[in-house]
């Protein structure tokens, strides 16, 4: 690489790796609210985290502090060893995309790209070239000397994209860079800030409380609900193995049933009421869980039919059922009241219409019981 592009910034090459992100015991608090409640966890270089969480659950807050604009009222931020906490905004060497792409409206599309390069004194003859390689990674190569006004909505955020990028920075924050952008956009979107973050071994923190979007970008997903850290992991390991009753029911539609596990015969078996739900593994003496069932697990069969073997069964009637292309989403009134939600291939039958008493069926081993959950 020249030297234009050491003085651009601190990754020159291709796929040079990203920074090693520990946050440490970070609390901010705004009058009575802890916007951010003890927040500690790492991002390894190169890993692309979602902080995810309802709104008003501390993601901005966590990512400006992260940024430089706020300060937190305790805790540390490392990043590759070295403490920032203290460092301006403008020297922690961090690229951010905002929903609102704050493009200056009045500078041409290569102006805007080459706003980072200028503000760290790279000589006008050497931008144009890092200009032009970051507008044709977000495929608007020849788009420079265009006005922001004159492109679409995802051409906009791919300029900001681009702007973030431009400066390889070792680091890259984005807020709900997508949440302006129709759904099409968006997925296009969500594909090609990942690729890009893998090209080029950006170490990305993005904020979003949109859980597909979560489960589809991440390497690692944190989940924030009140400021605190609900649950920091793998998609596979949050949507799977939900340590909390809040992470089961933010990530994807769940079933939960709350009772005693005991033994029946050979069986673990929550007791309820109504129907049973086998528990997978030994149960050594009684306790108290909450069973987790996915709606994709259970098969919706009719009131009289033979019982399978080993399953989990629960009766109910059909409440609804509702058409949503590739799936059909079945809501059902157990006999307790509560509502379950199965999901179906909308290619096969049902076997059963709004209002028909049926059994819920599923396998012991698809379900999934919160550790410690009383
Ligand atoms: P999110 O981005 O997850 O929606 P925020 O980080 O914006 O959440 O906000 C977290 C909480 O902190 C909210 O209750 C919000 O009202 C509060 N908050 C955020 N910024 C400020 C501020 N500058 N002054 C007072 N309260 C704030
Ligand atoms: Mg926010």
């Amino acid at each position: 690489m020249t030297e234009t592009a050491t003085q651009a910034g601190p990754a020159g090459q291709e796929g040079s790796p990203g920074a090693r992100v520990e946050l440490a015991g970070i609390v901010k608090v705004y009058g009575e609210t802890r916007a951010v409640d003890d927040v500690s966890l790492t991002v390894e270089p190169g890993q692309f985290l979602t902080l995810l969480g309802a709104s008003g659950s501390g993601k901005t807050t966590l990512l400006r502090i992260i940024a430089g604009f706020v300060d937190a009222d305790e805790g540390r931020i490392v990043v590759n060893g070295r403490d920032i906490s203290q460092v301006p905004v403008h020297q922690r060497g961090i690229g951010m995309v905002f929903q609102n792409y704050a493009l200056f409206p009045h500078l041409s599309v290569a102006a805007n790209v080459g706003f980072p390069l200028e503000m760290r004194g790279v000589r006008r003859r050497d931008r144009a070239a890092l200009v032009e390689r970051a507008l044709e990674a977000v495929h608007l190569g020849g788009y420079g000397r265009r006005s922001p006004k004159e492109l679409s909505g995802g051409q906009q955020q791919r300029v900001a994209l681009a702007r973030a990028i431009v400066a390889r920075p070792p680091l890259l924050l984005m807020d709900e860079p997508l949440g302006a952008l129709d759904r099409r956009l968006r997925e296009a979107m969500q594909i090609e800030i990942r690729r890009l973050s893998r090209e080029l071994g950006l170490t990305v923190i993005n904020v979003t409380h949109d859980q597909e979007e979560a489960l589809t970008m991440s390497d690692r997903i944190a989940l924030l609900a009140g400021g605190r850290l609900v649950q920091h992991g793998t998609p596979e390991e949050l949507y799977g193995l939900p340590e909390s009753e809040v992470a089961a029911r933010f990530l994807g539609e769940s079933n939960l049933f709350r009772g005693r596990v005991r033994r029946e015969g050979a069986d673990s078996v929550l007791a309820l009421p109504y129907g049973r739900v086998l528990v997978p593994g030994d149960t050594p003496g009684e306790r108290e869980a909450v069973v987790v069932v996915r709606p994709s697990a259970i098969r919706i069969r009719p009131a009289g039919a033979e019982p399978s073997a080993s399953v989990s069964r629960m009766p109910g009637v059909v409440s609804a059922d509702i058409y949503a292309g590739d799936s059909r989403k079945v809501l059902v009134a157990g006999a307790d009241g509560a509502e379950l939600v199965v999901r179906c291939e909308s290619g096969a039958p049902l076997p059963c219409s709004v209002g028909d008493e049926v059994v819920l069926e599923w396998d012991p081993g698809s379900c999934h019981i919160i550790p410690g959950a009383a």
